[in-house]
């Protein structure tokens, strides 16, 4: 398999490659040359088979002879031993919850299986690996908990100070070894920023091979796809299931589309926003303009400019009927998000986390609006992240203290460990060249 730049201005490159690089070379995003289909041998026979074993067969195709068969059912094994349970919330909606993983997000899948690539390509890479990541919380803490103990990988993360919630600043900061934290004096824009600018610095890559870990990398993207599977596996109905994904960055529900497009039956995707709106206007108007992006309560979602969109844009031709076809959009407000959480807390005793609740609450409109009604359509929605994660938010909203997480409470017992730096890009370049 060879993926190619989707500003077609790079050489092909092979899944090692891609891996390593992150972005192409002319800042296009690397994309498969072709969707493998999967056989109806494979989609008679998925929901029988063991999650490693469904992981392992639709990602090979993408992977080629990058990676041995042994090696790869390996890396499967261990980017998905926790559970992926469809929680039915109400008579037609259920719950993916996607939060059992090590970080309680479903970053953790991709973050799992990119560190053991990386991991893997890096032994016969004669430089060591930095890879450098602005978070506003999840992709640092599913990152640093993946790439902990990785041969041949430095991992650099910055977080801006007081603004990720206490649960993620310890997942960030108290792991050590290949592991180290940075504290900005600045926003997650700032964050960004420098981080960006790193990644432009010929001096500065001249010295130091560094790669990001950000869904634009389709070691961290496709393996996204598995969980699809796991709920198609859990889905009881006759007809498939309508899929309602939160996006941000669009790329949880790109994994999704390419799945689809691979053969997993799907009705109908929904692409659910907060008020970062961009695909939601993009589909009503046909028109794609990216916006500066708005904090919201739902902020791994607060994104103006979503990565992916140009992968979603490739997927389907540039077609924007057939896009429209195929997917929704709904953008929720934050008092519509809180709401949703209260309501669904007192209709049903389910908690969600304010993506889930976005989620949720798209999922209602879509439905609503089909001509067929509320009555007969049922579809499932991913909770993307553990409600403890977003406390203050959940707990405002239904009244309740969420129970800190048995899995979790370790990390009350241990030393945050930061450097703290200033919001400068100066800042992070003599850090790095220390
Ligand atoms: C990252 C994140 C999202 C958005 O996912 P994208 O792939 O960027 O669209 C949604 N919910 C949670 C909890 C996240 O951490």
């Amino acid at each position: 398999m060879l993926y190619h730049s989707t500003n077609n201005n790079s050489e092909k490159v092979n899944f090692r490659e891609a891996t390593i690089r992150g972005q192409a070379p002319d800042k296009g995003l690397y994309f498969p040359d072709t969707i493998p289909a999967l056989s109806n041998q494979f989609l008679s026979s998925f929901k029988q088979k063991s999650k490693s074993q469904i992981a392992f067969e639709v990602i090979r195709p993408y992977v080629g002879d990058t990676i041995t068969e042994l090696d790869l059912f390996q890396i499967c094994e261990h980017t998905v031993n926790f559970d992926f349970p469809l929680v039915k919330v109400s008579d037609n909606f259920s719950s993916l919850e996607l939060f059992h993983g090590p970080t309680l997000a479903f970053k953790d899948v991709g973050a799992r299986f990119m560190s053991r690539c990386l991991g893997h390509f890096s032994k016969s890479n004669s430089r060591k690996i930095t890879v450098l990541v602005a978070t506003s919380g999840d992709t640092g803490s599913a990152v640093a908990n993946g790439f902990l103990g990785v041969e041949g990988v430095d991992v650099i993360i910055l977080y801006p100070a007081g603004k990720v919630s206490k649960i993620q600043e310890l997942q960030l900061t108290t792991l050590g070894q290949n592991i180290t934290a940075l504290e900005v004096q600045g926003t997650f824009d700032d964050c960004q920023q420098m981080v960006k600018q790193a990644f432009m610095d010929a001096e500065l890559n001249a010295k130091h091979f560094l790669t990001s870990a950000n869904s634009i990398n389709i070691a961290r993207w496709l393996p996204q796809q598995f969980y699809y599977f796991y709920a198609l596996q859990q889905w009881q109905n006759e007809e498939p299931p309508i899929v309602c994904v939160p996006s941000g960055n669009f790329g949880n529900i790109c994994a999704g589309l390419i799945a689809a497009v691979s053969g997993l039956p799907v009705k109908h995707f929904v692409a659910a926003c907060n008020s970062n709106d961009v695909f939601t206007k993009y589909l009503s108007s046909g028109q794609l303009n990216s916006q500066q992006a708005v904090a919201t309560i739902s902020n791994a979602m607060d994104v103006g400019n979503p990565s992916n969109l140009v992968r979603l844009l490739e997927m389907f031709g540039n077609d924007y009927q057939r896009i429209k076809n195929f997917i929704s959009s709904y953008s929720i407000s934050d008092e519509e998000t809180s709401a949703t959480i209260s309501r669904v807390y007192k209709d049903y005793n389910y908690t969600l986390d304010p993506h889930g609740a976005v989620a949720y609450a798209s999922l209602e409109k879509y439905l609503a609006s089909t001509p067929k009604g509320f009555q007969t359509l049922s579809g499932l929605f991913l909770e993307t992240a553990h409600p403890v994660k977003f406390s203050d938010v959940v707990e405002r909203a239904t009244g309740v203290p969420i129970e800190f997480p048995e899995s979790m409470k370790h990390l009350l017992h241990l030393q945050k460990k930061s450097v703290l730096i200033e919001a400068k890009y100066e800042a992070l370049k003599s850090f790095l060249n220390a």
